[in-house]
């Protein structure tokens, strides 16, 4: 445990780590001969290598899952809550080491590192009350002598397949409803930030839980494309871009399982004329630049209605050069780097193409990124984007912002309704009626009124519309109960066997 929690920061320049699998309880190196890089995005240095798993690696992780889930389904209710909770305990007590691979790995301050840890470990709270999320239902004399009631039973083996930005966060929304539900689950992490997932791992067994329960195959598309197509997996969560999410949707449905797939986004937010500017422009800059911009919930655009876009973009322009960019261990920095020099370039072109497709450049990153061989992009402000521009039409994950100014109300929600994506919308506005309006007319899964944002709190579900989500359940809370369970219903009854008969007869109710 103390070599995963104790990982480098910037700082520290030592040797390469490994990062492997973890099967049947225990770390097990990779055979497949295939790896890759893991770096250090503060620095730019290359520290560590994690294994890519083959075929035969996944089959052997589900083998193992499938063969403790006979003793794991069997746990009561009451020991798997006990369980829970000590679980809970354990990633409160190692808050700090995963805020330090977190920082490490993928680079975003300490600050925010420990932020997604809370949030994640919301939704292990919530996991903690599963004796209630599984009632069933129970109607007694449904007819004479006969009752009915309805339990929900797990799945079996079903996996989580998580992208880069939320290491230990999205994971929990996936693991923490799965296994409460007594399902074992085999995890495929991020490659770029691996290593938060060996930790969960540790935990878990630590904690009690039984080895094979809970698995982790460390891979790219090799690996994935074997969970997607393996018998022995009931279910998968996937979280990535929507290219991806599309593909797992359809492949994974292909192959007889149940499939929810969350996507990329495009989040805009509203600001109506009566809006409160220094309200807004600080809950643009937040949700706009906070973890580099590389949250699915990310303030992309900025939608300025009517005669507050001057003031408005002002006023965010005043608060960039206070936002403090730098390495993640550092206390003072507010902003860390993106998560690889490849996506730290596109998301820079970004800027380009924006000057050069007309929009104004109010804030250029390039110009303000600190030195040295970290992947760092300071916050950048592009005002009059256009519908027809690529930084407006594509999802940038990065310290980008858009600013597109329209007339109207109408105008502003026609800009969503026609964007592909459905992930969060906000809207910023003194008016209670327009708010509600919004709330009403808006085509996404989460919305914010006044709130930059809107991630639900872990007992609702979590889960956008559009090129979002495919599939037709949201992630954690009650929707994930439902997702990762099936129902039973059952008809019972004990009469005297001297009053038996033969009745070909369909069965009616009386
Ligand atoms: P990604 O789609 O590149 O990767 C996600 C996962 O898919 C990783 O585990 C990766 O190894 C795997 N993968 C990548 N390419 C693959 C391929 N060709 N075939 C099979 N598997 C493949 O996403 P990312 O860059 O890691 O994460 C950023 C994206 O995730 C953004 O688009 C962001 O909006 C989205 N995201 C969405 C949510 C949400 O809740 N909707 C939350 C977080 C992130």
């Amino acid at each position: 445990m103390t070599e995963l929690a104790e990982a480098p920061s910037a700082a520290d320049r030592g040797g390469e780590k490994r990062i492997g699998h973890w099967i049947g309880g225990q770390v097990v190196a990779g055979e497949s001969g295939r790896s890759g890089p893991v770096f250090e995005p503060a620095t730019g240095r290359r520290q560590g290598t994690v294994d890519f798993a083959s075929v035969e690696e996944v089959d052997r992780a589900v083998r193992v899952a499938r063969e403790a889930f006979r003793d794991w389904r069997t746990w009561s209710l009451s020991r798997r809550a006990e369980l829970f909770f000590r679980i809970r305990a354990l990633i409160d007590a190692h808050r700090d080491d995963y805020a330090r691979i977190l920082v490490s790995e993928h680079g975003k301050v300490f600050s925010d590192a420990k932020g997604e840890v809370a949030r994640g470990l919301e939704v292990v709270d919530y996991a903690c009350g599963i004796p209630t999320l599984l009632k069933g239902g129970f109607s007694e004399q449904a007819s004479t002598g006969i009752d009915v009631y309805s339990i929900r039973q797990p799945l079996g083996v079903v996996a989580g397949i998580t992208p880069f930005n939320f290491p230990a966060m999205v994971p929990m929304w996936m693991w923490a409803p799965a296994l409460a539900c007594g399902n074992c689950f085999l995890l495929k992490p991020s490659e770029k930030d691996p290593s938060a997932s060996l930790l969960t791992a540790e935990l878990l067994k630590e904690a009690g839980l039984p080895d094979g329960v809970f698995n982790v195959i460390q891979g790219d598309k090799v690996a994935v494309d074997a969970i997607l197509e393996h018998r022995g997996i009931s279910a998968i969560s996937f979280v990535g871009s929507t290219p991806i999410a599309h593909y797992v949707y359809d492949s994974g449905t292909r192959h007889g399982k149940r499939v929810k797939a969350l996507g990329g986004a495009k989040n805009h937010m509203v600001v109506l004329p009566d809006a409160d500017i220094d309200m807004a422009a600080d809950a643009a800059v937040s949700a706009g630049y906070g973890s580099a911009g590389e949250r699915c919930m990310a303030v992309s655009v900025v939608v300025a209605v009517g005669g507050i876009a001057d003031p408005l973009v002002e006023a965010i322009k005043e608060r960039l050069p206070k936002v403090v960019v730098g390495d993640g261990m550092d206390p003072a920095s507010e902003m860390g780097p993106l998560i690889t020099r490849e996506h730290r370039d596109k998301v820079a072109g970004y800027i380009e193409s924006g000057a050069a497709q007309g929009a104004t450049v109010v804030a250029d990153g390039r110009k303000t990124a600190p030195e040295g061989d970290g992947f760092f992009l300071g916050v950048s402000l592009l005002d009059h984007v256009t519908t027809e521009m690529d930084a407006y039409r594509d999802e940038i994950f990065g310290p980008v912002l858009s600013v597109v100014r329209v007339d109207t109300y109408d105008e502003a929600m026609q800009l969503i309704h026609d964007n592909p994506y459905g992930n969060g919308a906000a809207i910023f506005t003194r008016d209670g009626g327009a708010a509600r309006q919004f709330e009403f007319d808006v085509e996404a899964g989460m919305v914010g009124i006044n709130v930059p944002i809107p991630v639900p709190v872990a007992y609702y579900s979590f889960g956008g519309w559009k090129a979002s989500l495919f599939g037709d359940s949201h992630a954690y809370g009650p929707e994930s109960v439902h997702f990762y369970t099936r129902g039973k219903v059952v008809t019972s009854r004990w009469p005297d066997p001297a009053t038996s008969t033969v009745d070909l007869g369909f069965p009616q109710t009386r």
